[in-house]
C-alpha cells in the first residue's frame, strides 16, 4: 500500500507565527483613464476574468458571478491546479477528509451554478496600455477586460533526480504541514537550506523520530534568527555539502537515498523514508512580467489583493509565499472579486451599462471545442473493429468512471487534444465499470489512465491525471516512439 500524504489546509506556519507576503512593496499603482464610455466600441468584453482554476481562481470566480458581474476563467494549461495532484485533504473546510480532485469538482460545480464562463485557454500576455485591458491567449483570441484577477499558483522547485517521480506521493513531498503526521517515529530528512526548509524541520518534530537537513553547500541560507531557532530542536540535525543523486524505494515507498558530499566525493546510502523537498517554489508569473511589479523570485508584489495595475488583481500562491494553503488561497480569492465588483462599481459599471453591452460579451460560441471526435467503446469487438480500420495510426485510449472527477478534466483536456494531432492519433474513451473485459484486457485498475496501441499492440500504459501541457507531452512522446519503430 502506497503511503498516502495528505494535504493539510492550515499550517503550523500559522502556529509558528511568521508572518509577511512579498517583501516588496507596492509604492504606487499605474492608473489608465477608467472611462466607461471606451467599453461600448469594444468587442469580446468581460466585465471580470480570472486567470486560474484552482481553489483562488475558482473561489474568486464565484464571487464575481454572485457579485451580478459576468465572470470568465481562463483555466490554463493544468486546469484545477496543484489540488488535482493530491490524494486526500484533511482540513478543507467543513470536510474530514477529501480528495484533492473532488474540492476541485465541487468548487467548479459551485462556480458553473452560478454562471461562470470557463475558458479553456491559457494567456499568453496582457496588454495594459489602455482599459479595458486586452488579454492575448495563446489561441490567438483576445479578450478586452475591464477587472482582471491573477490566480495562477506556484510550483514546488523539484530535484530533477531519479526516483523523486516515481516516490512522489509514497515518502517524497513539498509540504511538511501536510505530510508531517504520516512519518510518526520515522527517520526522515528535509531538502534545503533556506527559511522553508528549517519551517519544515521544526514542522516534523512532533512527529518523526529522527530529521535531517541535507544543506548542499557548506552554510545555510536561512536567516541567522531561523537557524539559531533549530538550537531548541534536538532531533534536528543539519549536514552540510550534501545533494541528492537518487531516491531509492521499495517500488511503493522511499527506503532511502543516494547521497553525494560535493566536498569530500563520497556518496553514501541514507536511510530515510521521506523526503520533504524545500527547494523553493516558482510562481506561474511569467505571462506578467514587465506588466505587473513583481519580486525578484517572481512572486506578484500586492497590497492587499490590489497589484501595480489598478483594476489587476491577484490572490492565491502567486502572491503569497508565506501561508500557501487551499484554504487561505480561496479566501484571497474572495477578496479579490469583492475587489474587483468594488471596481467595477466605482468606475460606472452600472446594472443598465451591463445590459447595453450584453451582445459584445466575449461569447462561448466562440470557444466551443471544435471537434468532439471521440470514439466511446463500450466493447472488446468495438475496439477491434477501431484499431483494425485505422491501421496506420496510434490509438490512444483514456479509461475512466463516473465516480473519478479528475477523469472528466482529462477526458476534456483529451477532446481539446484530438484537433491538434489531426488524424495522427485516434482518440478513443472507455468506462471502466462498463467496458470490463476493455479495462481487464489491459489490466486497468486505477483511472484516470491511458493506454496507447500500435497495430493492436500496447505502446504504453500511464496510469493518473495529466494536465494539458504535459498530456501534450505524452502524445507528442507516444507519436515519436509510434514513428521511431515504424
Ligand atoms: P529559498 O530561500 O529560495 O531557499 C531554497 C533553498 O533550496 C536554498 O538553500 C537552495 O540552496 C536550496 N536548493 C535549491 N535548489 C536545490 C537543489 N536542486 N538541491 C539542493 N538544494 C537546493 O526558498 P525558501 O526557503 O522556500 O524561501 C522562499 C522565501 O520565503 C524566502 O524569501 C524566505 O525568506 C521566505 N520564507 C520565510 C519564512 C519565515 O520568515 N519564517 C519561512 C519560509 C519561507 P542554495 O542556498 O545553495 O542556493
Amino acid at each position: 500500500m502506497k503511503k498516502k500524504l495528505v494535504f493539510l489546509m492550515l499550517g503550523n506556519a500559522l502556529l509558528l507565527g511568521f508572518l509577511g507576503g512579498c517583501s516588496a512593496s507596492l509604492e504606487e499603482q499605474k492608473n489608465t483613464a477608467f472611462d466607461i464610455k471606451n467599453i461600448f466600441e469594444k468587442e469580446n468584453l468581460a466585465p471580470i476574468v480570472v486567470v486560474g482554476s484552482g481553489p483562488a481562481g475558482l473561489m474568486a470566480s464565484v464571487y464575481g458571478a454572485r457579485g451580478g458581474k459576468e465572470t470568465f476563467v481562463i483555466e490554463g494549461n493544468e486546469p484545477g491546479g496543484l489540488l488535482m495532484k493530491t490524494t486526500e485533504v484533511a482540513n478543507w473546510p467543513g470536510e474530514t477528509m477529501i480528495e484533492g480532485p473532488q474540492i476541485i469538482a465541487k468548487l467548479r460545480a459551485q462556480a458553473e451554478h452560478q454562471n461562470v464562463t470557463f475558458v479553456q485557454d491559457h494567456v499568453a500576455h496582457i496588454d495594459t496600455d489602455r482599459w479595458p485591458y486586452t488579454i492575448h491567449l495563446e489561441s490567438g483570441k483576445k479578450i478586452n477586460a475591464l477587472t482582471i484577477i491573477i490566480a495562477t499558483g506556484a510550483e514546488p522547485r523539484m530535484l530533477n533526480v531519479p526516483g523523486e517521480q516515481e516516490y512522489w506521493g509514497g515518502g517524497v513531498t513539498a509540504c511538511a504541514v501536510c505530510d508531517a503526521p504520516f512519518f510518526k517515529d520515522e527517520e526522515v530528512v528535509v531538502v534545503g537550506g533556506g527559511d522553508s526548509a528549517v519551517e519544515e524541520a521544526i514542522q516534523l518534530s512532533p512527529f518523526a523520530k529522527k530529521i535531517t537537513i541535507f544543506v548542499r553547500k557548506g552554510e545555510m541560507r536561512a536567516a541567522h534568527s531561523m537557524q539559531e531557532r533549530l538550537k531548541g530542536y534536538p532531533k534536528i540535525e543539519v549536514k552540510y555539502n550534501v545533494e541528492i543523486q537518487k531516491i531509492l524505494g521499495d517500488l511503493e515507498n522511499v527506503t532511502g537515498v543516494e547521497l553525494y558530499n560535493n566536498k569530500d566525493k563520497k556518496v553514501e546510502l541514507f536511510q530515510t523514508t521521506g523526503v520533504f523537498l524545500a527547494v523553493g517554489h516558482i510562481p506561474n508569473s511569467s505571462f506578467v512580467q514587465g506588466t505587473l511589479k513583481t519580486d525578484p523570485e517572481g512572486y506578484i508584489v500586492v497590497d492587499r489583493r490590489k497589484t501595480s495595475v489598478a483594476g489587476i488583481f491577484a490572490a492565491g500562491d502567486i502572491a503569497d509565499k508565506v501561508y500557501r494553503q487551499a484554504g487561505t488561497s480561496a479566501g484571497s480569492g474572495i477578496e479579490a472579486a469583492l475587489d474587483s465588483v468594488q471596481f467595477l462599481d466605482d468606475n460606472g459599471y452600472t446594472n443598465q451599462v451591463a445590459q447595453q453591452i450584453k451582445t459584445q460579451l466575449f461569447s462561448e460560441n466562440d470557444i466551443a471545442l471544435q471537434s468532439n471526435d471521440l470514439h466511446e467503446l463500450s466493447s472488446m469487438e468495438e475496439l477491434t473493429a477501431l484499431v483494425t480500420n485505422n491501421p496506420d495510426q496510434l490509438v490512444v485510449i483514456d479509461f475512466w468512471t463516473e465516480t473519478c472527477s479528475s477523469c472528466k478534466q482529462m477526458i476534456s483536456l483529451l477532446k481539446e487534444s484530438i484537433d491538434e494531432f489531426d488524424g495522427s492519433i485516434i482518440f478513443a474513451s472507455v468506462d471502466a465499470d462498463e467496458a470490463v473485459d476493455i479495462a481487464s484486457t489491459y489490466n486497468v485498475m486505477k483511472v484516470p489512465a491511458l493506454i496507447t496501441l500500435k497495430k493492436g499492440v500496447v505502446q504504453d500504459k500511464f496510469t493518473g491525471f495529466l494536465g494539458k501541457k504535459e498530456l501534450r507531452g505524452y502524445l507528442e512522446k507516444q507519436l515519436a516512439e509510434g514513428h521511431l519503430e515504424a
